[in-house]
Order: structure tokens, then C-alpha cells, then sequence
């Protein structure tokens, strides 16, 4: 396993505070370009884009050396990152990932945005033809009481998208791939095109899991943003992704653990 952090350095206005005086803006210039010759011929650190007109460049850095070197450098220059600008990913070799006891699988994309009465009828606050009954209170789905009614076309030929409600939304093709190589833990549900809801073939699938794992083993897996609803008596978790080195924030998921008892019951 190694890390891989990408990071963008950005020295123009921020959107929601007041516009940088052209002092500030040349100071803040002259720092960015500084840390970039620092950095520029240091090992595994590869820039990937400078873009001086948007006033920002990238840099993508592997390993724990590169990594402590960067945050070190950054330290005298924090407000040239925000909180979703320094990311680290950790990137695994083929043998690491076939000899996991566990695969998380992540979907990243949402062009398939979310179901077309959720989004613009106002079913996410409970309008009469929300996908879900919700909480009254926090508003958090209880039970599905109908079939995804999505725009098939934001699909276009991709084989899976998550919803912004993390709906996995499957091709039919893709469907059959998971029910032929003989995965289990999950049924399918039709999603239907907004407007031709329930008329032939489904156009794309729901994967609706129906095995799930016992909740992890905490600690030491880390969790943050816990919110309890006393009115629905559901409690959401965060896995926790916040991290700090001195001045910088940055991104990392947390790892995952289970007990040895629990998988061996699944
Ligand atoms: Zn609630």
C-alpha cells in the first residue's frame, strides 16, 4: 500500500470572504510560486497542473516522506489550502487487494443524480411522492415505498452511479455480470425514466442490499458528525475523514475494523 496525496494550491479570492486586496493577492502569489520551487524538484512529487490565470497549480505526492516534507512547507502558508484541497488516497497492489479479508466497494460518481421527485418535488422533505417515508423531524429515510424514478439519461453509458442519496444504480448489464458471477447479499429493483415509469423492460437497477454487515468494531474504527434523531431513533455516523498536521487540514479515511467473531458469522 502506498499513499498518494493530491493537493491544490490556490491563491485567489475565497468564495464567501472579501476580495484580496492586490497587496494581499501579490503576496499571496509570491508564496504559492515560492513553495512550488521548493517543491518542484523534490522526489515523488510530480506536479500536475500550474494554471496561473486560475491562480492555482497541483500536486500529487506519493509516500510518507514526501508527504511529512509537504505538510512542513505548508505550515507557513495554511490559507493557501481549504479543508477539501489536501486529500490522501491510499492506492494498494493487485496482491494487497486479493489477499484482503474485506473489499469496500466505492462509488464515486452521482451523474445520476437522484431520483426526479426526490430532487425537484421536494421529496427530500417529504413531499406526497417522495421515494421514501422520512422523518418528520430529521428527515431521514425509514422505508423505500416505491421504485427509483430517475433521469435514465443522465446515466448515459456508464455502468453504475450512486445517487446523492448513495442509491446504487445499475446498467442491465452490469446486473447480470453480479447475479451471473454468483454474488449474493443483494436483490435488484427496477428504476424506471421519470416519465415512462413501469412500461417494458427496466431501463437501469437498484442493487438493494439485503445482507448486512454487524455494525464495526469501534474503537478502533473512528467515526465523526454522529447525530442522533430522538424523534426517528436514528443515529447517522461519519467514518471520520478529518485530519489535521499542525496548521493543514486534510482528507483521509479512517480504516475499517471488524471483530475476527463478527465476520466469521457473516
Ligand atoms: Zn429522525
Amino acid at each position: 500500500m502506498k499513499k498518494v496525496t493530491y493537493i491544490m494550491i490556490y491563491w485567489g479570492d475565497e468564495y464567501g470572504k472579501p476580495a484580496k486586496t492586490s497587496d494581499e493577492r501579490a503576496q499571496d502569489e509570491a508564496l504559492a510560486k515560492e513553495i512550488l520551487r521548493r517543491v518542484e524538484h523534490m522526489r515523488d512529487v510530480k506536479i500536475t497542473e500550474v494554471n496561473l490565470d486560475r491562480e492555482h497549480y497541483h500536486l500529487e505526492v506519493t509516500g510518507d516522506d514526501a508527504f511529512r516534507f509537504l505538510m512542513e512547507t505548508l505550515q507557513q502558508a495554511p490559507h493557501l489550502v481549504d479543508n477539501s484541497s489536501v486529500r490522501v488516497w491510499k492506492v494498494y497492489t493487485t496482491q494487497e487487494l486479493a489477499s484482503a479479508p474485506m473489499l469496500v466497494w466505492g462509488v464515486r460518481n452521482q451523474s445520476i443524480e437522484d431520483d426526479y421527485y426526490d430532487l425537484h418535488k421536494d421529496g427530500y422533505r417529504g413531499g406526497p411522492n417522495s421515494s421514501h417515508r422520512r422523518c418528520a423531524s430529521c428527515r431521514a429515510e425509514l422505508e423505500q415505498v416505491r421504485d427509483l424514478m430517475v433521469n435514465t439519461r443522465k446515466m448515459g453509458k456508464r455502468d453504475l452511479s450512486l445517487t446523492y442519496s448513495f442509491e446504487v444504480i445499475l446498467s442491465p448489464r452490469l446486473a447480470r455480470m453480479l447475479q451471473e458471477a454468483g454474488f449474493t447479499g443483494f436483490t435488484l429493483r427496477p428504476v424506471w425514466h421519470y416519465t415512462h415509469p413501469q412500461e417494458g423492460e427496466p431501463p437501469l437497477y437498484q442493487l438493494v442490499v439485503t445482507h448486512r454487515l454487524p455494525a464495526m468494531a469501534s474503537p478502533p474504527t473512528q467515526f465523526e458528525q454522529i447525530q442522533h434523531c430522538p424523534e426517528c431513533n436514528t443515529t447517522s455516523y461519519l467514518l471520520k475523514h478529518t485530519h489535521f498536521w499542525g496548521k493543514i487540514r486534510y482528507y483521509e479515511e479512517t480504516e475499517i475494523y471488524y471483530t475476527r467473531e463478527a465476520l466469521d458469522r457473516m
